[in-house]
């Protein structure tokens, strides 16, 4: 039994493709290193443009199929990163991408941010006490960039990291569970910077991102952990062009449908924001400090 064996992580996010882009190399690191990844995807992405003209036809205004057609993307994605448990945030379709901010979509309901953040945070509750992770990992609280259902997905995770752990809340779905370390997702400016430089000199995108457009951008300092991901980037990528209707990948770079080129980064950097640090700053992964209570957990079954 490997001291990873008894390790399980659990990452929150809004839409299909959010997950590759921001942990894909996360994910399939402690995959292969025999963690157990769950990932939890609120939407279906309803909402988004689509890239391939040929595809065209199911974007909302015209067929409104690209949520289903976004679960099969998001199954290839899950299988290039080594990921089998995947799940949909109450189950897939019950809530709706709410579209950009400031749209009319954000008012349908039905939509993510119209959903009651406790009645939302209840399904997650239930995969908290069953999955029981050790880390937890969402957005910050402007959702890293300023999307509705990002902010919502930041407010269901946070909610249910409190539920979960209160004994006294809905005890059918489970013992009391705490999960020891929460991290949001981020992106050093220094990084983010000379990435979009060089993506500006090299890339083969018509225009370049500006920092802004990109999720969970913060001062150096910010970053308590950095996962070295070289060695996934290869299955980072290939998760990232699964999601073909929404991501272009270019060798080293990637655009979404506004054709605006960015760097593939595969080190992924977080902040560490409930529990406490590991040895080593910056950590350089997710479950520094708790392999005691993982193994310990494991070889007492
Ligand atoms: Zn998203």
């Amino acid at each position: 039994m490997t001291a990873t064996t008894g390790r399980r992580l659990l990452l929150v996010h809004a839409h299909p493709d959010d997950e590759s882009i921001g942990n894909g190399a996360t994910m399939a690191r402690y995959a292969a290193e025999g963690a157990r990844v769950t990932l939890v995807t609120c939407t279906l992405g309803e909402g988004g443009e689509v890239i391939p003209p040929e595809l065209a036809h199911l974007t909302a205004d015209r067929e409104d199929a690209l949520g289903p057609y976004r679960i099969g993307e998001l199954t290839a994605a899950m299988s290039a990163l080594g990921v089998t448990d995947v799940r949909f945030l109450g189950g897939p379709g019950r809530y709706r991408d709410s579209g950009m901010m400031g749209v009319p979509d954000n008012d349908a309901p039905g939509c993510f941010w119209q959903a009651d953040v406790d009645e939302a945070a209840g399904h997650l509750v239930a995969v908290v006490r069953e999955v029981r992770p050790q880390v937890l990992v969402t957005y910050d609280e402007n959702g890293g960039y300023g999307h509705p259902d990002h902010i919502q997905a930041h407010r269901v995770a946070m909610r249910a990291y409190d539920l979960a752990a209160d004994p006294a809340y809905r005890p059918e779905l489970g013992p009391a569970w705490r999960v020891a370390k929460v991290y949001w997702n981020r992106m050093p400016r220094s990084v983010i910077e000379a990435g979009l430089a060089e993506t500006a000199a090299k890339a083969p995108f018509p225009g370049t991102a500006v920092p802004s457009d990109v999720p969970g951008v913060v001062d150096d300092a910010v970053v308590t952990t950095a996962l070295d991901g070289a060695a996934h980037a290869g299955r980072k990528a290939a998760a990232m062009a699964a999601h073909a209707t929404q991501i272009t990948v270019d060798g080293a770079f990637f655009a979404l449908s506004n054709d605006l080129g960015q760097p593939l980064i595969a080190t992924e950097y977080y902040q560490l924001v409930r529990g406490e640090a590991g040895p080593g700053r910056p950590e350089d992964d997710l479950f520094a400090g708790l392999d005691h209570e993982t193994s310990a957990e494991e070889s007492a079954r």
